[in-house]
Protein backbone atom coordinates (compact mmCIF):
# COMPACT_ATOMS: atom_id res chain seq x y z
CA UNK A 1 0.00 0.00 0.00
CA UNK A 2 1.43 3.04 -0.86
CA UNK A 3 -0.69 5.91 -0.49
CA UNK A 4 -3.48 6.83 1.55
CA UNK A 5 -5.56 7.51 -1.34
CA UNK A 6 -6.08 3.71 -1.79
CA UNK A 7 -7.65 2.98 1.71
CA UNK A 8 -10.97 4.09 1.11
CA UNK A 9 -10.94 7.37 3.29
CA UNK A 10 -13.11 10.60 3.75
CA UNK A 11 -11.96 13.70 2.11
CA UNK A 12 -11.70 14.99 5.62
CA UNK A 13 -9.50 12.15 6.33
CA UNK A 14 -7.20 12.59 3.52
CA UNK A 15 -6.81 16.49 4.52
CA UNK A 16 -6.15 16.05 7.89
CA UNK A 17 -3.34 13.51 6.72
CA UNK A 18 -1.59 15.72 4.24
CA UNK A 19 -1.90 18.21 6.76
CA UNK A 20 0.14 16.03 9.07
CA UNK A 21 2.03 15.56 6.82
CA UNK A 22 1.89 11.80 6.58
CA UNK A 23 1.90 10.87 2.97
CA UNK A 24 2.38 7.30 2.84
CA UNK A 25 0.59 4.63 5.52
CA UNK A 26 3.17 2.55 7.97
CA UNK A 27 3.22 -0.86 7.16
CA UNK A 28 0.66 -1.17 10.85
CA UNK A 29 -1.56 1.05 9.55
CA UNK A 30 -1.49 -0.50 5.78
CA UNK A 31 -2.76 -3.80 7.79
CA UNK A 32 -5.15 -1.85 10.61
CA UNK A 33 -6.98 -0.06 8.68
CA UNK A 34 -8.25 -1.66 5.43
CA UNK A 35 -9.37 -4.36 8.05
CA UNK A 36 -10.89 -2.65 10.91
CA UNK A 37 -12.66 -0.44 7.82
CA UNK A 38 -13.90 -3.95 5.57
CA UNK A 39 -15.61 -5.73 8.69
CA UNK A 40 -14.87 -3.96 12.19
CA UNK A 41 -13.13 -7.00 13.29
CA UNK A 42 -11.88 -6.92 17.36
CA UNK A 43 -8.10 -6.42 16.61
CA UNK A 44 -4.98 -6.62 18.46
CA UNK A 45 -2.00 -4.86 16.60
CA UNK A 46 1.41 -5.53 17.14
CA UNK A 47 4.50 -3.41 15.88
CA UNK A 48 7.62 -1.55 17.34
CA UNK A 49 7.50 1.38 18.86
CA UNK A 50 7.45 4.69 17.09
CA UNK A 51 5.61 2.74 14.15
CA UNK A 52 2.17 4.81 14.49
CA UNK A 53 0.33 2.55 16.30
CA UNK A 54 -1.68 5.14 16.91
CA UNK A 55 -3.40 6.48 13.68
CA UNK A 56 -3.63 2.79 12.76
CA UNK A 57 -6.61 2.86 15.45
CA UNK A 58 -7.57 6.46 15.19
CA UNK A 59 -7.92 6.56 11.79
CA UNK A 60 -10.44 3.90 11.09
CA UNK A 61 -12.42 5.02 14.52
CA UNK A 62 -12.47 8.44 13.61
CA UNK A 63 -13.58 6.84 10.01
CA UNK A 64 -16.26 5.04 10.96
CA UNK A 65 -17.74 6.68 14.36
CA UNK A 66 -21.49 7.35 14.54
CA UNK A 67 -21.98 10.62 16.88
CA UNK A 68 -24.93 10.59 18.84
CA UNK A 69 -24.02 13.03 21.62
CA UNK A 70 -22.50 9.75 23.82
CA UNK A 71 -19.11 9.50 24.50
CA UNK A 72 -18.26 6.69 21.38
CA UNK A 73 -14.50 5.84 22.15
CA UNK A 74 -12.54 5.21 24.64
CA UNK A 75 -8.25 5.08 24.68
CA UNK A 76 -6.78 3.30 27.97
CA UNK A 77 -2.87 4.55 28.00
CA UNK A 78 -0.50 3.73 30.51
CA UNK A 79 0.76 7.41 31.21
CA UNK A 80 -0.76 10.67 31.34
CA UNK A 81 2.29 11.65 28.76
CA UNK A 82 0.37 9.28 26.54
CA UNK A 83 -2.78 9.91 27.21
CA UNK A 84 -1.93 13.42 25.99
CA UNK A 85 -0.12 12.57 22.88
CA UNK A 86 -2.64 9.94 21.77
CA UNK A 87 -5.49 12.89 22.41
CA UNK A 88 -3.54 15.04 20.48
CA UNK A 89 -2.69 13.01 17.42
CA UNK A 90 -6.44 12.08 17.21
CA UNK A 91 -7.33 15.68 17.49
CA UNK A 92 -5.04 16.65 14.46
CA UNK A 93 -6.68 13.52 12.79
CA UNK A 94 -10.37 15.05 13.26
CA UNK A 95 -9.59 17.73 11.35
CA UNK A 96 -12.79 19.71 9.94
CA UNK A 97 -14.88 16.48 11.20
CA UNK A 98 -17.50 17.82 14.00
CA UNK A 99 -15.52 15.45 16.65
CA UNK A 100 -14.44 15.96 20.15
CA UNK A 101 -12.18 14.32 22.01
CA UNK A 102 -11.04 14.99 25.77
CA UNK A 103 -8.02 13.86 28.13
CA UNK A 104 -8.35 12.35 31.62
CA UNK A 105 -5.51 11.65 33.88
CA UNK A 106 -3.91 11.90 37.02
CA UNK A 107 -1.66 14.27 38.40
CA UNK A 108 -3.83 17.36 37.58
CA UNK A 109 -7.17 19.00 38.40
CA UNK A 110 -10.00 16.98 38.15
CA UNK A 111 -12.48 19.61 38.52
CA UNK A 112 -11.00 21.28 34.76
CA UNK A 113 -11.23 17.56 33.37
CA UNK A 114 -15.06 17.56 34.54
CA UNK A 115 -15.72 20.57 33.14
CA UNK A 116 -14.25 19.70 29.88
CA UNK A 117 -16.06 16.17 29.55
CA UNK A 118 -19.23 18.26 30.65
CA UNK A 119 -19.07 20.46 27.62
CA UNK A 120 -19.69 17.20 25.49
CA UNK A 121 -16.72 14.68 24.11
CA UNK A 122 -17.35 11.70 21.85
CA UNK A 123 -14.07 10.18 22.34
CA UNK A 124 -11.74 10.10 26.02
CA UNK A 125 -8.41 9.20 26.13
CA UNK A 126 -7.29 8.40 30.04
CA UNK A 127 -5.40 6.76 32.45
CA UNK A 128 -7.29 3.65 34.04
CA UNK A 129 -6.86 4.94 37.58
CA UNK A 130 -8.83 8.67 36.64
CA UNK A 131 -11.04 7.07 34.76
CA UNK A 132 -12.15 5.03 37.21
CA UNK A 133 -12.16 8.00 39.48
CA UNK A 134 -14.35 9.63 36.86
CA UNK A 135 -16.54 6.39 36.68
CA UNK A 136 -17.09 6.48 40.21
CA UNK A 137 -18.29 10.12 39.92
CA UNK A 138 -20.78 9.23 37.10
CA UNK A 139 -19.20 12.20 35.40
CA UNK A 140 -18.34 9.26 32.36
CA UNK A 141 -20.43 6.81 31.35
CA UNK A 142 -19.25 3.96 29.02
CA UNK A 143 -22.66 2.24 27.93
CA UNK A 144 -22.81 3.68 24.43
CA UNK A 145 -19.35 2.94 23.68
CA UNK A 146 -18.86 1.62 20.76
CA UNK A 147 -14.84 1.19 20.73
CA UNK A 148 -12.62 0.53 23.51
CA UNK A 149 -8.64 0.63 21.99
CA UNK A 150 -5.84 -0.48 25.03
CA UNK A 151 -3.11 1.12 24.17
CA UNK A 152 0.57 -0.11 24.80
CA UNK A 153 -0.99 -3.10 26.05
CA UNK A 154 1.94 -4.64 27.26
CA UNK A 155 3.24 -1.80 29.28
CA UNK A 156 -0.30 -1.55 30.83
CA UNK A 157 -0.21 -4.87 31.95
CA UNK A 158 3.19 -4.36 33.12
CA UNK A 159 2.55 -1.78 35.11
CA UNK A 160 -0.44 -3.57 37.05
CA UNK A 161 -3.64 -2.13 35.67
CA UNK A 162 -5.38 -4.99 34.93
CA UNK A 163 -8.22 -5.31 37.09
CA UNK A 164 -8.39 -1.63 36.30
CA UNK A 165 -8.95 -2.80 32.75
CA UNK A 166 -11.25 -5.34 33.82
CA UNK A 167 -13.35 -3.05 35.91
CA UNK A 168 -13.68 -0.37 33.41
CA UNK A 169 -14.61 -3.33 30.79
CA UNK A 170 -18.12 -4.42 33.09
CA UNK A 171 -18.81 -0.32 32.73
CA UNK A 172 -18.80 -0.73 28.94
CA UNK A 173 -21.91 -2.44 26.69
CA UNK A 174 -21.10 -6.04 25.37
CA UNK A 175 -21.38 -5.54 21.56
CA UNK A 176 -18.45 -3.55 20.79
CA UNK A 177 -15.18 -3.56 19.04
CA UNK A 178 -11.92 -3.68 21.22
CA UNK A 179 -8.74 -2.69 19.82
CA UNK A 180 -5.52 -3.61 21.91
CA UNK A 181 -2.27 -2.15 20.10
CA UNK A 182 1.24 -3.01 21.66
CA UNK A 183 4.91 -2.96 20.72
CA UNK A 184 5.49 -6.40 22.13
CA UNK A 185 2.75 -9.44 22.67
CA UNK A 186 3.18 -11.09 26.09
CA UNK A 187 0.96 -14.03 26.86
CA UNK A 188 -1.33 -12.51 29.00
CA UNK A 189 -2.70 -9.65 26.41
CA UNK A 190 -3.74 -12.53 24.75
CA UNK A 191 -5.73 -14.24 27.89
CA UNK A 192 -7.14 -10.33 27.92
CA UNK A 193 -8.15 -10.44 24.71
CA UNK A 194 -9.53 -14.53 24.70
CA UNK A 195 -11.46 -13.75 27.81
CA UNK A 196 -13.18 -10.05 26.50
CA UNK A 197 -12.92 -9.89 22.69
CA UNK A 198 -14.39 -13.19 21.53
CA UNK A 199 -13.38 -13.53 17.83
CA UNK A 200 -10.22 -11.16 17.07
CA UNK A 201 -7.29 -10.86 14.27
CA UNK A 202 -3.97 -10.44 15.26
CA UNK A 203 -2.49 -8.22 12.83
CA UNK A 204 1.48 -8.10 13.31
CA UNK A 205 4.21 -6.22 11.24
CA UNK A 206 7.74 -8.47 11.70
CA UNK A 207 10.75 -6.54 12.93
CA UNK A 208 13.35 -7.99 10.69
CA UNK A 209 15.53 -6.90 13.44
CA UNK A 210 14.35 -6.42 16.71
CA UNK A 211 16.47 -2.85 16.62
CA UNK A 212 16.61 -0.57 14.01
CA UNK A 213 19.57 -0.37 11.87
CA UNK A 214 19.21 3.54 11.56
CA UNK A 215 20.94 2.81 15.17
CA UNK A 216 24.50 2.72 16.03
CA UNK A 217 24.98 0.61 18.72
CA UNK A 218 28.19 0.62 20.79
CA UNK A 219 28.59 0.07 24.19
CA UNK A 220 31.94 1.14 26.75
CA UNK A 221 33.41 -1.04 29.34
CA UNK A 222 33.55 1.74 32.33
CA UNK A 223 34.06 1.08 35.84
CA UNK A 224 31.08 2.18 38.24
CA UNK A 225 33.00 5.49 39.41
CA UNK A 226 33.94 6.46 35.74
CA UNK A 227 30.61 6.42 33.92
CA UNK A 228 30.20 10.32 34.85
CA UNK A 229 33.00 11.20 33.35
CA UNK A 230 32.58 9.07 30.63
CA UNK A 231 29.11 10.75 29.71
CA UNK A 232 30.73 13.96 30.18
CA UNK A 233 33.18 13.21 27.16
CA UNK A 234 30.38 11.99 24.96
CA UNK A 235 28.45 15.24 25.69
CA UNK A 236 31.39 17.58 24.67
CA UNK A 237 32.63 15.37 22.21
CA UNK A 238 29.37 15.62 20.05
CA UNK A 239 28.87 19.35 19.81
CA UNK A 240 25.06 18.78 18.85
CA UNK A 241 24.10 15.87 21.24
CA UNK A 242 20.16 16.11 21.42
CA UNK A 243 19.34 12.58 23.58
CA UNK A 244 18.02 11.03 26.59
CA UNK A 245 20.14 9.68 28.93
CA UNK A 246 18.64 6.56 30.53
CA UNK A 247 19.05 5.68 34.32
CA UNK A 248 17.80 2.71 36.73
CA UNK A 249 16.08 4.72 39.67
CA UNK A 250 15.12 7.97 40.07
CA UNK A 251 18.17 9.01 42.83
CA UNK A 252 20.31 8.07 40.11
CA UNK A 253 18.48 10.55 37.72
CA UNK A 254 18.67 13.33 40.51
CA UNK A 255 22.52 12.48 41.11
CA UNK A 256 23.37 12.41 37.36
CA UNK A 257 21.69 15.88 36.67
CA UNK A 258 22.70 17.52 39.89
CA UNK A 259 26.16 16.94 38.64
CA UNK A 260 25.87 17.64 35.18
CA UNK A 261 24.13 21.10 35.86
CA UNK A 262 27.35 21.78 38.12
CA UNK A 263 29.40 21.58 35.07
CA UNK A 264 27.16 23.90 33.15
CA UNK A 265 25.24 21.27 30.52
CA UNK A 266 21.81 22.17 30.17
CA UNK A 267 19.79 19.10 31.78
CA UNK A 268 16.56 18.14 33.14
CA UNK A 269 15.46 14.83 34.90
CA UNK A 270 12.07 12.39 34.40
CA UNK A 271 11.02 10.42 36.32
CA UNK A 272 8.24 9.49 38.61
CA UNK A 273 8.11 12.27 41.60
CA UNK A 274 8.57 15.03 38.82
CA UNK A 275 5.31 16.51 39.33
CA UNK A 276 3.01 17.14 36.02
CA UNK A 277 3.82 20.60 35.45
CA UNK A 278 7.27 20.33 35.44
CA UNK A 279 7.14 17.37 33.52
CA UNK A 280 5.67 19.26 30.51
CA UNK A 281 7.77 22.00 31.31
CA UNK A 282 10.59 20.15 30.85
CA UNK A 283 9.52 18.22 27.70
CA UNK A 284 8.32 21.35 25.99
CA UNK A 285 12.04 23.07 26.68
CA UNK A 286 12.98 19.34 25.62
CA UNK A 287 11.38 19.76 22.22
CA UNK A 288 12.83 23.07 21.56
CA UNK A 289 16.10 22.56 22.35
CA UNK A 290 16.39 24.91 25.62
CA UNK A 291 18.02 21.67 27.28
CA UNK A 292 19.75 19.06 24.94
CA UNK A 293 20.51 16.40 27.24
CA UNK A 294 17.29 14.75 29.29
CA UNK A 295 17.79 11.89 32.31
CA UNK A 296 15.17 9.87 32.28
CA UNK A 297 13.77 6.15 34.41
CA UNK A 298 12.34 3.87 31.55
CA UNK A 299 8.67 4.14 32.66
CA UNK A 300 9.21 8.21 33.22
CA UNK A 301 10.67 7.89 29.04
CA UNK A 302 7.52 6.32 27.85
CA UNK A 303 5.45 7.33 24.79
CA UNK A 304 7.99 11.08 24.66
CA UNK A 305 7.34 12.00 21.16
CA UNK A 306 10.51 13.45 19.76
CA UNK A 307 11.68 12.00 16.73
CA UNK A 308 15.11 13.76 16.28
CA UNK A 309 17.38 12.07 19.04
CA UNK A 310 21.11 11.86 18.10
CA UNK A 311 21.65 10.04 21.24
CA UNK A 312 20.26 7.59 23.60
CA UNK A 313 22.46 7.01 26.44
CA UNK A 314 22.04 3.78 28.67
CA UNK A 315 24.16 5.13 31.56
CA UNK A 316 22.90 1.95 33.50
CA UNK A 317 22.22 -1.05 31.49
CA UNK A 318 18.59 -2.33 31.55
CA UNK A 319 17.90 -5.33 33.08
CA UNK A 320 15.91 -6.98 29.98
CA UNK A 321 16.76 -6.61 26.66
CA UNK A 322 12.98 -5.71 25.59
CA UNK A 323 13.74 -2.28 28.23
CA UNK A 324 17.47 -1.92 25.92
CA UNK A 325 15.19 -2.15 22.37
CA UNK A 326 12.51 -0.13 23.93
CA UNK A 327 15.10 2.37 24.95
CA UNK A 328 17.46 2.50 21.95
CA UNK A 329 14.32 2.82 19.48
CA UNK A 330 14.08 6.33 20.39
CA UNK A 331 16.74 7.18 18.45
CA UNK A 332 17.26 6.18 14.58
CA UNK A 333 13.68 6.97 14.10
CA UNK A 334 11.97 8.23 10.67
CA UNK A 335 14.85 8.57 8.85
CA UNK A 336 17.56 9.77 10.84
CA UNK A 337 20.48 8.16 12.31
CA UNK A 338 21.40 7.79 15.96
CA UNK A 339 23.84 6.53 17.98
CA UNK A 340 23.00 4.48 21.26
CA UNK A 341 25.95 4.17 23.82
CA UNK A 342 25.49 2.07 26.48
CA UNK A 343 28.02 1.63 29.35
CA UNK A 344 29.07 -1.75 30.86
CA UNK A 345 30.78 -1.84 33.87
CA UNK A 346 33.14 -5.22 34.08
CA UNK A 347 30.48 -7.63 36.13
CA UNK A 348 27.65 -6.15 33.81
CA UNK A 349 29.58 -7.99 30.87
CA UNK A 350 27.24 -11.25 31.02
CA UNK A 351 24.12 -8.79 31.12
CA UNK A 352 25.49 -7.34 27.53
CA UNK A 353 25.91 -10.65 26.32
CA UNK A 354 22.23 -11.68 26.93
CA UNK A 355 21.07 -8.27 25.43
CA UNK A 356 23.46 -9.06 22.53
CA UNK A 357 21.56 -12.51 21.85
CA UNK A 358 18.24 -11.74 22.37
CA UNK A 359 18.14 -8.53 19.70
CA UNK A 360 20.42 -10.54 17.56
CA UNK A 361 22.19 -7.17 17.21
CA UNK A 362 26.09 -6.99 17.62
CA UNK A 363 26.63 -4.31 19.81
CA UNK A 364 29.68 -3.25 19.46
CA UNK A 365 33.19 -1.82 21.97
CA UNK A 366 33.91 1.41 21.71
CA UNK A 367 36.63 3.55 23.59
CA UNK A 368 35.45 6.22 25.58
CA UNK A 369 36.48 9.24 23.56
CA UNK A 370 39.99 10.64 24.70
CA UNK A 371 40.54 13.83 25.77
CA UNK A 372 42.26 15.27 23.09
CA UNK A 373 39.64 13.87 20.66
CA UNK A 374 37.87 16.12 22.71
CA UNK A 375 39.40 19.08 22.63
CA UNK A 376 39.76 18.17 18.50
CA UNK A 377 36.06 18.32 18.22
CA UNK A 378 35.89 21.76 19.95
CA UNK A 379 38.57 22.88 18.18
CA UNK A 380 36.72 22.00 14.93
CA UNK A 381 33.49 23.17 16.26
CA UNK A 382 35.17 26.52 16.86
CA UNK A 383 36.31 27.14 13.59
CA UNK A 384 33.29 25.68 11.86
CA UNK A 385 31.31 28.47 14.06
CA UNK A 386 33.93 31.50 13.13
CA UNK A 387 33.25 30.49 9.24
CA UNK A 388 29.49 30.62 9.80
CA UNK A 389 29.40 33.70 11.30
CA UNK A 390 32.11 35.29 9.13
CA UNK A 391 30.11 33.87 6.00
CA UNK A 392 26.62 35.31 7.65
CA UNK A 393 28.70 39.10 7.74
CA UNK A 394 26.87 39.49 10.94
CA UNK A 395 29.78 41.02 13.49
CA UNK A 396 29.54 44.74 12.64
CA UNK A 397 28.46 45.20 16.61
CA UNK A 398 31.93 43.84 17.25
CA UNK A 399 34.09 45.95 14.75
CA UNK A 400 34.30 49.12 16.87
CA UNK A 401 35.78 47.14 19.89
CA UNK A 402 37.86 44.91 17.91
CA UNK A 403 39.76 47.55 16.13
CA UNK A 404 40.44 49.08 19.47
CA UNK A 405 41.46 45.76 21.32
CA UNK A 406 44.15 45.62 18.22
CA UNK A 407 45.17 48.91 18.78
CA UNK A 408 47.72 47.75 21.42
CA UNK A 409 48.90 44.20 20.57
CA UNK A 410 49.53 41.72 18.05
CA UNK A 411 46.26 40.01 16.66
CA UNK A 412 47.49 36.81 17.78
CA UNK A 413 48.08 38.12 21.37
CA UNK A 414 44.41 39.32 21.33
CA UNK A 415 43.08 36.21 19.78
CA UNK A 416 44.30 33.98 22.47
CA UNK A 417 43.79 36.33 25.37
CA UNK A 418 39.80 36.26 24.08
CA UNK A 419 39.85 32.34 23.74
CA UNK A 420 40.88 32.34 27.38
CA UNK A 421 38.25 34.45 28.74
CA UNK A 422 35.91 32.53 26.72
CA UNK A 423 36.74 29.32 27.27
CA UNK A 424 39.08 29.03 30.22
CA UNK A 425 40.64 25.83 30.91
CA UNK A 426 37.80 23.67 27.93
CA UNK A 427 40.96 23.41 25.45
CA UNK A 428 43.59 22.21 28.27
CA UNK A 429 44.18 18.35 28.52
CA UNK A 430 45.03 18.62 32.15
CA UNK A 431 41.82 20.11 32.97
CA UNK A 432 40.16 16.83 32.19
CA UNK A 433 39.60 13.95 34.51
CA UNK A 434 41.17 10.76 33.61
CA UNK A 435 39.61 7.29 33.11
CA UNK A 436 40.96 4.10 33.04
CA UNK A 437 39.88 1.85 30.39
CA UNK A 438 40.01 -1.68 29.88
CA UNK A 439 41.54 -2.32 26.57
CA UNK A 440 40.88 -6.26 25.90
CA UNK A 441 38.06 -6.84 23.93
CA UNK A 442 35.70 -8.60 26.51
CA UNK A 443 32.76 -9.41 24.89
CA UNK A 444 30.59 -11.97 27.26
CA UNK A 445 31.71 -15.41 25.82
CA UNK A 446 29.37 -18.27 26.03
CA UNK A 447 31.73 -19.71 28.96
CA UNK A 448 30.86 -16.88 31.37
CA UNK A 449 28.63 -18.05 33.81
CA UNK A 450 25.33 -15.89 34.39
CA UNK A 451 23.23 -15.82 37.88
CA UNK A 452 19.85 -16.50 37.14
CA UNK A 453 16.86 -15.50 39.80
CA UNK A 454 14.10 -19.12 39.42
CA UNK A 455 10.67 -18.16 40.68
CA UNK A 456 10.75 -21.64 42.98
CA UNK A 457 11.99 -21.38 46.58
CA UNK A 458 11.63 -23.81 49.67
CA UNK A 459 7.61 -23.14 49.81
CA UNK A 460 7.04 -24.62 46.30
CA UNK A 461 9.18 -27.69 47.95
CA UNK A 462 12.60 -26.64 46.47
CA UNK A 463 16.23 -27.98 47.85
CA UNK A 464 19.16 -28.04 45.56
CA UNK A 465 18.72 -31.23 44.62
CA UNK A 466 15.42 -30.93 43.38
CA UNK A 467 15.78 -27.66 41.79
CA UNK A 468 18.57 -29.62 39.67
CA UNK A 469 16.09 -32.14 38.84
CA UNK A 470 13.19 -29.55 37.49
CA UNK A 471 15.78 -27.93 35.61
CA UNK A 472 16.95 -31.18 34.31
CA UNK A 473 13.50 -32.45 33.08
CA UNK A 474 12.30 -28.91 31.64
CA UNK A 475 14.59 -28.24 29.89
CA UNK A 476 18.02 -31.03 29.86
CA UNK A 477 20.30 -28.69 31.96
CA UNK A 478 23.33 -30.88 33.17
CA UNK A 479 23.54 -30.66 36.75
CA UNK A 480 27.71 -30.02 36.70
CA UNK A 481 26.75 -26.82 34.51
CA UNK A 482 24.63 -25.20 37.81
CA UNK A 483 26.44 -23.52 40.53
CA UNK A 484 25.88 -21.51 43.24
CA UNK A 485 22.75 -22.91 43.89
CA UNK A 486 20.96 -20.26 46.58
CA UNK A 487 17.38 -21.53 47.94
CA UNK A 488 15.54 -18.56 49.45
CA UNK A 489 11.96 -19.34 50.61
CA UNK A 490 10.10 -18.27 47.30
CA UNK A 491 12.73 -17.92 44.80
CA UNK A 492 16.23 -18.96 44.28
CA UNK A 493 19.34 -18.08 42.61
CA UNK A 494 21.66 -19.82 40.30
CA UNK A 495 24.46 -19.37 38.44
CA UNK A 496 24.76 -21.20 35.07
CA UNK A 497 27.13 -20.43 31.68
CA UNK A 498 25.31 -17.89 29.18
CA UNK A 499 24.39 -20.23 26.97
CA UNK A 500 22.64 -22.80 29.01
CA UNK A 501 20.79 -19.88 30.49
CA UNK A 502 19.56 -18.79 27.19
CA UNK A 503 18.16 -22.35 26.94
CA UNK A 504 16.81 -22.42 30.39
CA UNK A 505 14.63 -18.80 30.32
CA UNK A 506 13.43 -20.12 26.62
CA UNK A 507 12.11 -23.10 28.15
CA UNK A 508 10.86 -22.31 31.63
CA UNK A 509 9.71 -18.84 30.51
CA UNK A 510 7.01 -20.85 27.62
CA UNK A 511 4.59 -21.38 30.39
CA UNK A 512 5.18 -18.84 32.24
CA UNK A 513 6.46 -15.94 31.73
CA UNK A 514 8.22 -14.52 34.36
CA UNK A 515 9.95 -18.00 35.92
CA UNK A 516 12.78 -17.36 35.24
CA UNK A 517 14.76 -13.60 34.80
CA UNK A 518 18.69 -12.62 35.03
CA UNK A 519 19.38 -11.87 38.95
CA UNK A 520 19.14 -8.31 39.16
CA UNK A 521 22.34 -7.69 41.51
P1 LIG B 1 3.78 4.00 18.18
O1 LIG B 1 2.51 4.17 18.93
O2 LIG B 1 3.76 2.85 17.23
O3 LIG B 1 4.98 3.97 19.07
P2 LIG B 1 3.19 6.64 17.23
O4 LIG B 1 1.78 6.42 16.89
O5 LIG B 1 3.49 7.37 18.49
O6 LIG B 1 3.98 5.27 17.24
O7 LIG B 1 3.89 7.36 15.98
C1 LIG B 1 5.24 7.75 16.00
C2 LIG B 1 5.43 9.01 15.18
O8 LIG B 1 5.23 8.73 13.79
C3 LIG B 1 4.45 10.11 15.54
O9 LIG B 1 5.16 11.33 15.57
C4 LIG B 1 3.43 10.09 14.41
O10 LIG B 1 2.85 11.36 14.22
C5 LIG B 1 4.29 9.66 13.24
N1 LIG B 1 3.53 8.96 12.19
C6 LIG B 1 2.54 8.06 12.35
N2 LIG B 1 2.08 7.62 11.17
C7 LIG B 1 2.78 8.25 10.22
C8 LIG B 1 2.77 8.21 8.78
N3 LIG B 1 1.94 7.42 8.10
N4 LIG B 1 3.63 9.01 8.12
C9 LIG B 1 4.50 9.81 8.83
N5 LIG B 1 4.57 9.89 10.17
C10 LIG B 1 3.72 9.12 10.87
MG1 LIG C 1 1.96 4.18 20.87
Amino acid sequence: MSSFNDLNLSQEMLSALSAKGFTAPSAIQALVIPEFLREQANIIGQAQTGTGKTAAFSIPILETMQKDGTIKALVLTPTRELALQVCEEMYSLIGSKNLRVAAVYGGASIEQQIKNIRKGCDIIVGTPGRVMDLLDRKVLNFSNIDFFVLDEADEMLNMGFVEDIEQILQSTKEDKKMLFFSATMPKSILEIAKKYMGKYKILKVENKEMTTNLTEQIYYEVKEGDKFEALCRVLDFEQDFFGIIFCRTKIEVDEAVKRLKARGYATESLHGDITQSQRTKTLAEFKEKIINILVATDVAARGIDVNNLTHVINYSIPHEAESYVHRIGRTGRAGNKGIAITFVTPREMSKLGIIKKVTKTDIKKQAVPEIKDIIKAKEDYLQACVHEIIAENDYEYYMKLAKQLLADYEANVVLASLLRQQFQDEFIEASYAKIEQNRNNSNAVPGDNVKLFVALGKKDGMNPRKLLDVLHENCKTPGRKVRDIRIMDKFSFISVPLDEAEIIMGKMNRKNKKMVEVAKN
